[in-house]
C-alpha cells in the first residue's frame, strides 16, 4: 500500500486530467445505465399502451434515450481521449521523474546494473505503470462512486433490490476479483520477470554477438533465449486464463442479479402493485449497473504487477548516489585549476583489492601530465576521482585549491574535457557529434579542431564531410578514427584541463606523433593529462606519475625518472630509440 501511495503521489502534476477523465467515466456509465432502463421501460410500456389501445406521453422518455445515447458516445470519446493522454503524460512524467534520478548514480551505481536490465526498467516497467491509473484506479474509483448512485437508486425503490444487487456486486467486483488477485499473483510477477530477463539476455546477445557467433555459442545462447520466452508465454497464458474467469464471473453475477430482480419483483407486477413496464427497466438496470464492476477483476489482477514494476524502479531510485552534491564552492579563479592527490586510498565497492593506494601527487595549472602504468595499475580509477564519480576512501583530491567533496559535480565537469577508452559517438552526422561540446562552434572552429585530432583528412574524403552520419545502420568507422572524433569534441569543449585515456592507440606511429605534437601546442595554455601505457611519447610530458598495482612508483620528469626510478628504467629498456 505504501509503494502504491508513493506511486500515486508522483502522478501529482496530474492530478486535474486525471480527475477529468474519472468524471467523464462516471458521466459515460451513468448515462448508460439510464439509456438501457429507460430503453426497456420505454419498449415495454409502448408495448402495453398499443395492446391496451390507450395513448402515452412518449416524448418524455424518447428524449431522455437520446439525450442519454448522446452523453454516452460523446462521453466515451472524451473519456478515452482525455484518460489515454493523462495516462502518456504521466508515462513521460515518469521517465523524466526516472532518469532524473538516475543521472546523478551515474556511473558509480550503475556498474551494478547490466545495459539490458537498466533498457527493461527504462522502457517495460514504466510503461506497466500506465495500468495504475487506466487499469486500477480508475475503474476502482468509477465502480465505488456509480455503485453507491445504484444502490441508492434501487434502496429508495426498494430496500431488498439493493440488498441483492449489493451482494452480487460484492462478489462480482470485489470477492472474486481479490480471490483471483491472489492466484494471479505469480503469473503477473512471473511475466515481469520473464520479459526482464529476456530483455536483458536479448540486449546482450545482440551486443555480443560476434562473439557468440566466433565461439559457437550462438546456438546455445539462442535457445536460452527461447526458454525464457517460453516460460514468459506460459506466465502469459496461465494470466489470460485467470482473467477470462473474472470476466466469465462478472457476467454470471449479472445476470444472477437479473433473475433476482424479477423473482423478487414478479409477485408485485402479478398482484397489480407495479406497472408490469416497470420489469424489463428493473432488469436491464442491473445488467448495465454490472458494467461498473466489469474492469474490476483485472483491475485486481493487476495490482500486483504494477506493484512489482514500481518496486523496481523505486529500488533504484532510492539508491544513494555514490557521492553526496555540495553546492558550497564559489567560482575558482582560472589560475588555480590545478589538481592535487593527497594520499587517497580507494578501492571499489564490490572488489575487495584497493585499486589505489597512498597516492599523493600535484598536477600544476597548465602542466602536461602522463599517468603510466600497466594495466590494472590504477589509471582509469584516478581519473574516475578527478571527476567525481567516485569519492576516496581515504585522504582527499583538490582541484583548484578546494576538496572535490565541495565541488559540485557538474560545475567540475565544466571545467574539465574527458575522452575515455569508450567515448560514445551519437548516432547522427559528424558535425553534430561536434556540436555536442559547443552548440555555437563555427564551421572554422570545428575543423580546426578536426585537424588538431588529425581527423580532418579523413572527414573530407569522405562525400558528405562533416554531414556523413555515422552511428548505427550508418558509416562505419574505426576505433582510431572514433577516438579522434571523440578528441576532436573534446577539443571544442575549450575546457581548461584535457584529459585523454590513451589518445594515441591504435594509430600508425606517423600520425600518433603528428596527433601527440598537434595535443600539446592545443594545450600550451592549458593542463594536460594523458593516461598511457605506452612510453613514446613520454621526453615531452612535463611529469610522469607511474603506477603499479594501485602504488606510485615514481612521479618526476622523464630525465629525474631515469635517474631515480628503477621500474622507469626498466620500461625504458623496451623503448624505441628515439625517446632515448
Ligand atoms: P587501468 O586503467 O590502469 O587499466 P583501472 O583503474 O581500470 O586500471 O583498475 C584498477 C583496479 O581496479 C583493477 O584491479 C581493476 O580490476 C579494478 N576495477 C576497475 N574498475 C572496477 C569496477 N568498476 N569495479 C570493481 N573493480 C574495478
Amino acid at each position: 500500500m505504501k509503494d502504491f501511495l508513493r506511486l500515486v503521489r508522483l502522478f501529482r502534476p496530474y492530478y486535474g486530467w486525471l480527475a477529468l477523465g474519472l468524471l467523464l467515466s462516471l458521466v459515460t456509465l451513468l448515462a448508460n445505465v439510464v439509456l438501457m432502463s429507460t430503453s426497456g421501460w420505454f419498449i415495454a410500456a409502448m408495448g402495453l399502451a398499443g395492446i391496451a389501445g390507450v395513448t402515452m406521453n412518449y416524448f418524455t422518455p424518447a428524449a431522455i434515450i437520446r439525450a442519454c445515447a448522446i452523453v454516452r458516445t460523446t462521453g466515451r470519446y472524451g473519456e478515452r481521449l482525455i484518460t489515454h493522454d493523462a495516462t502518456l503524460r504521466v508515462l513521460s512524467g515518469l521517465r523524466v521523474w526516472f532518469y532524473r534520478h538516475l543521472e546523478p548514480l551515474a556511473p558509480g551505481r550503475l556498474g551494478d546494473y547490466r545495459s539490458g536490465d537498466l533498457l527493461s526498467r527504462m522502457g517495460s516497467d514504466i510503461d506497466a505503470l500506465d495500468n495504475t491509473y487506466l487499469r486500477i484506479l480508475l475503474p476502482l474509483s468509477v465502480a465505488a462512486m456509480a455503485s453507491l448512485v445504484f444502490l441508492g437508486w434501487l434502496y429508495w425503490q426498494q430496500p431488498r433490490l439493493a440488498l441483492a444487487e449489493a451482494g452480487l456486486l460484492c462478489i462480482a467486483g470485489l470477492l472474486f476479483p481479490w480471490w483471483l488477485a491472489g492466484k494471479s499473483a505469480v503469473a503477473s510477477r512471473e511475466i515481469i520477470e520473464a520479459s526482464s530477463r529476456l530483455r536483458t539476455d536479448a540486449v546482450d546477445a545482440l551486443q555480443g554477438l560476434g562473439e557468440l557467433v566466433l565461439y559457437g555459442a550462438d546456438t546455445a545462447h539462442g535457445k536460452n533465449l527461447r526458454g525464457h520466452s517460453k516460460s514468459l508465454g506460459a506466465s502469459q497464458l496461465a494470466l489470460s486464463r485467470w482473467s477470462s474467469a473474472g470476466q466469465s464471473m462478472v457476467l454470471l453475477c449479472a445476470w444472477t442479479t437479473v433473475w433476482l430482480m424479477l423473482v423478487l419483483l414478479a409477485p408485485a407486477v402479478a398482484q397489480g402493485s407495479m406497472p408490469p413496464a416497470n420489469l424489463p427497466m428493473f432488469a436491464l438496470f442491473a445488467l448495465a449497473s454490472f458494467e461498473a464492476v466489469t474492469p474490476l477483476p483485472l483491475a485486481f489482477q493487476s495490482v500486483h504487477g504494477t506493484l512489482a514494476a514500481a518496486r523496481r524502479l523505486f529500488s533504484l531510485v532510492d539508491q544513494k548516489p555514490l557521492i553526496a552534491e555540495e553546492t558550497r564552492l564559489t567560482s575558482p579563479a582560472a589560475s588555480t585549476f590545478g589538481f592535487e592527490f593527497r594520499n587517497v586510498d580507494f578501492h571499489y565497492p564490490r572488489n575487495g583489492q584497493p585499486a589505489l593506494e597512498k597516492i599523493s601527487f600535484t598536477i600544476p595549472v597548465g602542466s602536461k601530465t602522463a599517468i603510466l602504468g600497466p594495466t590494472g595499475a590504477g589509471k582509469s580509477t584516478l581519473v574516475n576521482l578527478m571527476l567525481k564519480f567516485h569519492a576516496p576512501d581515504r585522504g582527499d583530491v583538490f582541484f583548484a585549491g578546494s576538496s572535490l567533496a565541495a565541488w559540485p559535480a557538474e560545475s567540475l565537469r565544466q571545467h574539465l574535457a574527458v575522452v575515455d577508452q569508450h567515448s560514445h559517438l551519437f548516432i547522427g552526422s559528424i558535425r553534430q557529434n561536434l556540436l555536442l561540446a559547443d552548440p555555437s562552434a563555427t564551421e572554422a572552429q570545428l575543423e580546426a579542431a578536426c585537424e588538431t585530432a588529425c581527423i580532418l583528412d579523413w572527414i573530407r574524403s569522405l562525400p558528405d564531410g562533416l554531414n556523413t552520419e555515422i552511428g548505427e545502420a550508418a558509416l562505419r568507422i574505426s576505433g582510431g578514427e572514433a577516438r579522434r572524433l571523440a578528441i576532436a569534441r573534446s577539443l571544442l569543449k575549450n575546457a581548461p584541463v584535457l584529459i585523454l585515456d590513451e589518445p594515441t592507440e591504435g594509430l600508425d606511429p606517423v600520425t600518433s606523433r603528428q596527433l601527440m605534437k598537434n595535443l600539446l601546442r592545443h594545450c600550451e595554455e592549458r593542463s594536460f593529462i594523458m593516461i598511457t601505457h605506452q612510453i613514446n611519447d613520454l621526453p615531452e610530458m612535463d611529469q610522469i606519475i607511474l603506477l603499479d598495482k594501485g602504488q606510485m612508483k615514481g612521479c618526476g620528469s622523464h630525465r629525474q625518472l631515469l635517474v631515480n626510478t628503477p621500474e622507469y628504467q626498466a620500461l625504458q629498456a623496451f623503448a624505441p630509440v628515439f625517446n632515448r
